[in-house]
């Protein structure tokens, strides 16, 4: 399993709705939704942008996991 945002290699842990919790090393822990894991397989996420959107959500949030969603995601 790799991560999504990085590429590097991760645990990952399904979630309801087919959601998946990544644990990455370089990225951190983030869930990624089911309806954004479908809409990858036609777009790309913006790296760079997304994983600084996780460390605000991280920081706003007082959490260690991230949320990318339909309304979190952003793509290239
Ligand atoms: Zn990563």
């Amino acid at each position: 399993m790799k991560c999504y945002l990085c590429g590097l290699e991760v645990r990952a842990t399904e979630e309801a709705h087919g959601g998946e919790l990544i644990e990455c090393a370089d990225c951190g822990i983030y869930r990624i939704s089911g309806l954004v894991l479908k809409e990858l397989e036609n777009k790309n996420i913006d790296f760079a942008i997304m994983r600084d959107g996780l460390h605000r959500q991280r920081q706003v949030d007082s959490t260690d996991v991230a949320e990318i969603n339909t309304e979190t995601v952003i793509w290239v």
